[in-house]
């Protein structure tokens, strides 16, 4: 069985968690602020706050960003749920715009048409690791006075114009969840570039807490801590943070290895005329957190056919990634919603196979197996 994803994690990573418990600080500390450290240089961001996984990172940007009941914020309904979620958590309101049928990131001219007078911030996703255009929407919400806050749940290590996801935006929000391109179990990290937002959202992430658990410990002198709002236990541990501080030492090699299956997937598969493979424009570099094809009208089966098909042979797949509007905890509130590219993307995607390491023959299999499925006259050379 060829699975969708699997972390890579070594020896590496189970003895820096190791050694973190027998150093008996366990939860956020001393790993954490080195993982934060460390996010930030890699990412070029001013500032890194390590939070519990992405979700309460896009929770904690909107409260910092400064969105609440009433307002609107833009986004993708293609993403999953937890984008959406983190605009209900703070009483706003997720308008969905469009995606690009190539790209599957938000399309800066539908986005503006769902601009109102309530709009407060667009919540841009690089989707599946793909660069959205940054720049576009800088611009769109520099013309409409509206904030940008970036959802990069699956981007680390992903760049756009030269430079790295999480130093083109005040907020850039990430995901070191297992199926992400590196993991910490559960984790998240958020990048910003306002030493204002950096303070907030240190004392959001650990319940309004003026003085931190570390600071008291090694305080010579006795203090005593204020709670100066209400926040969140959010927290990462050092166990976690530990374990991301080798990942991250891996990442580009991770990214490097990735784009080498994928570039085999897409010389594959570029002679077919019924798949549109993965659009990645010039300057714009994906970490391809997932690899996915749209299979186009002219196809000869349907989707759920080849991928059960794919299943039946030993590979799995999933379908185009989720549109919010049509689950079940969203669809009666938006239940006049119809976003065709979006929609038409989900239902005729197909994510294929990609982790790391991943052998030649697993790479083979996966080709050769989707093409005898769809092409009839496929023969393996
Ligand atoms: C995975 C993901 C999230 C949620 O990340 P968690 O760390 O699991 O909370 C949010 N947004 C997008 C686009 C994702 O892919």
């Amino acid at each position: 069985m060829i699975p969708i994803a699997k972390p890579y994690l070594t020896q590496d990573e189970a003895q820096a968690a190791y050694d973190t418990i027998l150093t008996g600080w366990i939860t956020q500390g001393p790993k954490v602020q080195e993982f934060e450290e460390k996010f930030a240089t890699y990412t070029g961001a001013k500032y890194a706050v390590a939070v519990s996984n992405c979700t309460t990172a896009l929770h904690l940007a909107m409260i910092v960003a400064g969105i609440g009941e009433g307002d609107e914020v833009i986004c993708p309904s293609m993403s999953y749920i937890a984008t959406a979620n983190a605009i209900k958590y703070v009483g706003a309101t997720p308008v969905f715009a469009e995606v690009q049928p190539n790209t599957y990131n938000l399309d800066p001219d539908d986005a503006e048409k769902r601009i109102t007078d309530k709009t407060k911030a667009i919540l841009i996703v690089h989707q599946i690791g793909m660069p959205a255009d940054i720049d576009a929407f800088h611009e769109l919400c520099e013309k409409y006075n509206l904030k940008l806050i970036e959802d990069a749940a699956c981007a680390v290590g992903s760049s756009y114009k030269g430079s790295k996801i999480g130093s083109h935006s005040e907020l850039v929000c990430f995901s070191f969840h297992p199926r992400k391109v590196i993991s910490t179990g559960d984790g998240g990290m958020i990048t910003t570039s306002r030493e204002d937002y950096y303070q907030r959202l240190k004392l959001l992430r650990q319940h309004g807490m003026s003085v931190n658990d570390r600071v008291r410990h090694e305080a010579n002198k006795v203090i005593f801590e204020d709670h100066v709002e209400i926040g969140y236990n959010y927290r990462l541990t050092d166990i976690q943070a530990a374990v991301g501080i080798k990942q991250l030492e891996k990442l580009d090699w991770i990214v490097a290895e990735r784009r080498k299956i994928a570039y085999a997937y897409n010389e594959a598969f570029k002679g077919i005329d019924f798949i549109q493979l993965p659009a990645e424009e010039e300057e714009y570099l994906s970490n391809f957190q997932s690899y996915s094809i749209y299979l186009k009208e002219s196809c000869p089966l349907d989707r759920n056919i080849i991928m059960q098909e794919l299943l039946d042979k030993g590979i799995a797949s999933r379908r185009g990634i989720m549109n919010s509007h049509r689950e079940s905890a969203y669809k009666k509130l938006y239940s006049n919603l119809v976003l065709p590219v979006s929609e038409d993307l989900q239902d005729n995607s197909v994510i294929l196979p990609l982790f790391v390491p991943m052998e030649e023959k697993e790479i083979s299999s996966v080709i050769n197996t989707f093409l005898s499925i769809v092409v009839p006259t496929f023969t393996t050379t």
